[in-house]
Formats: C-alpha cells, sequence, structure tokens
C-alpha cells in the first residue's frame, strides 16, 4: 500500500505522531493509501518553513514570481496522464473529468503567472505638497483548506492567486484525496524552481491539521472551500484570532428554464448541470426551475437525457461517490424523497451491479412532485441527484429561486434578452449563468451570497483577496 507523507519546505516528512490514516478507491470501497495524520507540530513546522520562504518570495520581482507559475502550469500539463492516475484512485472521477480538472488547474497557474504583473495601486491626489499611493501587499503566511471533490482544481484555484501575489503557503487537502497536491508541490519544487517553503503540504484531518492552520498565530489569511457546518467552525476560530477568511462554501443552485427557451440546447446542459461528477460539484444546478406550460415536455427530454449517462467507473460518464459517508448520505436523502412524497422519475437508489464491484455508486436521480421547502429541494445532497420544480412566471420563478439560504450560482434559459439581464440582476447568487450552465472559466470570478460564504476566488478578484493596501502618503513640500 502506497504510504503519503507531507511535503514540507521542499521535503518529504513524516507525521510527527507517526499515525496514518486508510485512503480509499471509492470505485471498489478498498484501502489502497496510507495518507500521514499530521497534527499541530507538523502545522508549526510548516508554517515555520513558509514563514522563513516568506521574505524572499514576496521581495523578489513579479514577473520572475509569474515564470516560476508559469513553468508549474507546463510541468502540470507534461505529467497531465500520471496526476490523473493519482486524481482517479483517490476521487473516482474517470481519466477524462480528471484530465479536465488537471488542465483547469494548469490554467490557474497561467492566469496568475501573468496576472501577477498587473497587480495594481492608486495614486492619490491631495493637491500641491503631497505624494500619496497604495501599494497592494501579500499577508505573509496563508492556510488553505481544501475539500475532496475536485482536489487538483481546489488547489489550483485557492492556492495560486495567494502564491501569485507573493505570500507562502500551507494547505491542507480533504483526508480522502491527498496524492495529486502532494506530487505538484513535489514537482513545483523540483522541476519548476519553486523555492523550498514555498508551497507545503500537510495531510490528515480536519480537527487536527485545519484547526491547527486556523489558529497558528503565524497564519495571516485562511481560505476555506468546503462544507457550510465546517466553514462556520472556520470563520470562528478566525474570529479569535481577527484574520480574514475566503470561505467557498455549499450551494442548492437554481436553474430556472423558461418556456421560450431553447428546449434542445437546454436539455443536455441542464442535465449536465447536476450530473457532471456525480452531481459532486459546489455548484452543480440540482434545483431544475421550469416553467409550467414545458413542465412535462421538459421532464420527459431530460429523462431521455439521463439515458446517455451510464454509472461506472472509468468507462462509465457516473462515477462513485468519493467517500463511503458521502455515499451513506446520499442514500439517506434517497429515503427522505420517498417520505415527503417525491415521485423518482429515475433512479433514487444506490447501484449495485456485480461489474461495479462493490464501489460506492448511485443512480443518476430526477425527481418531480417537488415543492421548494422540501428538504431534497433546500439542502445540498451533493450527488447526482436533481429536483424539478414547476413555476407560474418571472416573479415566482426568482421567488423560489432566491428562497435558499445559499446563493452560489445559478441558470437562466431564454430567448429574451431583456428578461435574462433582469432576472441575472434580481438573482442571490455570486455566479450567473445563461444559456449554458456553467459557461466561464478560470477568469470569472466566483463566491457566495448568503450561507454560500464570502470573499472572491478566480479572476483578477483573487488576485485582491489575496493582498492587503497599504497607503503611503508623504509631505514632499
Ligand atoms: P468539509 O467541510 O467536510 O471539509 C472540507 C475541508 O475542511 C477538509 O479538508 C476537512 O478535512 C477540513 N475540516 C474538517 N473539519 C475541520 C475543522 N474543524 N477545522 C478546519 N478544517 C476542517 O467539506 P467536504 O465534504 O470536504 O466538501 C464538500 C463541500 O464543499 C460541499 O458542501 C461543497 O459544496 C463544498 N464546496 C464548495 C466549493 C465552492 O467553491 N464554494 C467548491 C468545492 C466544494
Amino acid at each position: 500500500m502506497e504510504r503519503l507523507n507531507h511535503y514540507i519546505d521542499g521535503r518529504t516528512i513524516q507525521p510527527r505522531g507517526g499515525e496514518y490514516l486508510h485512503g480509499h478507491d471509492p470505485r471498489t470501497g478498498q484501502a489502497v493509501t496510507e495518507v500521514a495524520r499530521g497534527n499541530a507540530v507538523d502545522v508549526d513546522t510548516a508554517v515555520a518553513a513558509a514563514k522563513r520562504a516568506f521574505p524572499a518570495w514576496a521581495a523578489m520581482r513579479p514577473s520572475v514570481r509569474g515564470r516560476i507559475l508559469m513553468e508549474i502550469a507546463r510541468m502540470i500539463r507534461a505529467t497531465a496522464s500520471e496526476i490523473a492516475v493519482l486524481e482517479c484512485r483517490d476521487s473516482g472521477k474517470s481519466t477524462t473529468q480528471a484530465k479536465a480538472e488537471i488542465d483547469l488547474c494548469a490554467q490557474y497557474f497561467e492566469l496568475y503567472g501573468g496576472l501577477v504583473n498587473a497587480i495594481p495601486g492608486q495614486n492619490i491626489n491631495l493637491g500641491a505638497g503631497y505624494h500619496s499611493y497604495t501599494r497592494r501587499e501579500p499577508f505573509g503566511v496563508v492556510g488553505a483548506i481544501l475539500p475532496w471533490n475536485t482536489p487538483i482544481n481546489c488547489a489550483g484555484r485557492s492556492c495560486t492567486p495567494a502564491l501569485a501575489a507573493g505570500n507562502t503557503v500551507v494547505v491542507k487537502p480533504s483526508e480522502a484525496t491527498s496524492s495529486s497536491l502532494l506530487r505538484l508541490a513535489e514537482l513545483a519544487v523540483t522541476r519548476c524552481g519553486m523555492p523550498p517553503g514555498v508551497l507545503n503540504v500537510v495531510t490528515g484531518l480536519g480537527q487536527e491539521v485545519g484547526e491547527a492552520i486556523v489558529k497558528h498565530r503565524d497564519v495571516r489569511k485562511v481560505t476555506f472551500t468546503g462544507s457550510i457546518a465546517t466553514g462556520r467552525r472556520v470563520a470562528h476560530l478566525a474570529a479569535e484570532r481577527v484574520i480574514p477568511v475566503v470561505l467557498e462554501l455549499g450551494g442548492k443552485s437554481p436553474d430556472i428554464v423558461f418556456a421560450d427557451a431553447d428546449l434542445d440546447a437546454a436539455t443536455p446542459s441542464v442535465v449536465r448541470g447536476f450530473l457532471m461528477h456525480a452531481g459532486q460539484i459546489c455548484i452543480a444546478g440540482t434545483r431544475i426551475l421550469v416553467e409550467r406550460s414545458i413542465h412535462d415536455r421538459f421532464v420527459d427530454a431530460m429523462k431521455q437525457e439521463m439515458k446517455k449517462y451510464v454509472v461506472g467507473d472509468d468507462t462509465g460518464t457516473v462515477g462513485p461517490m468519493t467517500t463511503r459517508a458521502q455515499f451513506e448520505k446520499v442514500q439517506a436523502y434517497f429515503e427522505i424523497a420517498r417520505a415527503e412524497g417525491a415521485v423518482a422519475e429515475a433512479g433514487g437508489h444506490c447501484a449495485k451491479e456485480p461489474r461495479l464491484n462493490g464501489g460506492w455508486f448511485v443512480a443518476p436521480t430526477l425527481y418531480t412532485g417537488v415543492s421548494n421547502d422540501m428538504r431534497i429541494a433546500r439542502e445540498e445532497i451533493f450527488g447526482p441527484v436533481g429536483c424539478v420544480i414547476p413555476f407560474e412566471d418571472e416573479e415566482q420563478a426568482v421567488a423560489i429561486a432566491n428562497d435558499n439560504e445559499t446563493g452560489l450560482a445559478a441558470g437562466i434559459w431564454t430567448r429574451d434578452l431583456a428578461r435574462a439581464h433582469r432576472v441575472a440582476a434580481r438573482l442571490e447568487a455570486g455566479q450567473i449563468y445563461v444559456n449554458e450552465y456553467w459557461a466561464g472559466g478560470v477568469e470569472t470570478p466566483i463566491g457566495g451570497y448568503k450561507m454560500s460564504g464570502y470573499g472572491r476566488e478566480k479572476g483578477l478578484e483573487a488576485l485582491y483577496e489575496y493582498t492587503q493596501v497599504k497607503c503611503v502618503t508623504m509631505r514632499i513640500a
């Protein structure tokens, strides 16, 4: 069984406590790795390394830092097949999906490797006699805590803007999916000229490693991606130390289909919106709001489209749940749906055919007969489960869409340009997609409204997140 250790200060380091956790292959449910179970001492070692590396990294000419990040992007692409094997083993993704996310990770390094030259300052006119300007400076050591659903993509998204802005990073991947990031950090140092200590990976459990990162007195900013419950805990700990946090939390995103939409284009995109990576995506469009006059027709079209999705490992289009806990959670929601009286138009059960080798698979599921107050419509299931909710008119569509405590993303399908902009302005969500769910890329900022969190990642916004503004005013007369 492969043993994974921390990567700190440019070296592989065994956990101080000597303990390891089991990592599982979700495609079979079997234990396949031993993952270092870090503790506060390991975190302290990593933060000390990051603190030592910070002055030189921050003082480096931005274009030089940028070249290192660009080099890492090239290395990620060159080793994509190798990293994909690790990502598939840990998360159960198909090779195609893993490679797409690895490519996204490379894109983050390219984007911020380029943008690093464009971190702006302001000149402030105070009249004759003064020269006043702002500087955007890094915080120092940034702590990053990541989820299991898109490991390498989230790592690129959270760490790269922080690094580009001149911070050094201590990152904790999910205990279920540590392999790809450990490999990336090692390759960054050994092949791409990243100085040791700039990017450090400490593996282990949230309450042991994650909390130790947030509590560490030399960590100056935290970025957390994960569930609302854990985000709340992280925010409490950060508040004790009065340090800023980016919280990228869960969602229950609406995808609104108006009767005038191009239904042939909408159908595959809406279905992909809740089935991609078996629904284990924060911005999955899981509340499908459909105008009443086209409800039955659109449900039929979605059911036809869903037949193209095959449950299975690398050969399938709907992979397993990445963790056993998630597998059990989704099944619990199938029971809740039954109790709430929802109609399973497809799925509603786990997938246990012998060919699936005991992996943590569930069937792609579509519920009708759903009202927005049911638990399956209010709570994030994080599996391949869509709920269809009918609406009468634009007013009611917006009301239903906004009637949720989260606000991460939303989709709008219409041919009416004025309506698209009107509804986009009224929806309470950080990312809106019109006529293509998930339109956008590493350049388009993402973040939560309401309980989906605060702060922004991706795009130029993220670069600003990882800098703090200093204003210098000098008397010159
Ligand atoms: P989680 O909250 O269980 O865990 C996230 C990370 O936090 C893990 O590394 C975990 O070990 C760590 N952690 C757990 N307890 C901690 C504690 N007390 N202190 C510090 N760290 C702790 O979330 P998850 O199940 O890994 O991920 C799924 C969730 O992430 C979903 O809700 C999903 O919507 C969300 N997510 C959001 C985005 C976004 O961009 N908004 C992106 C991906 C995933």
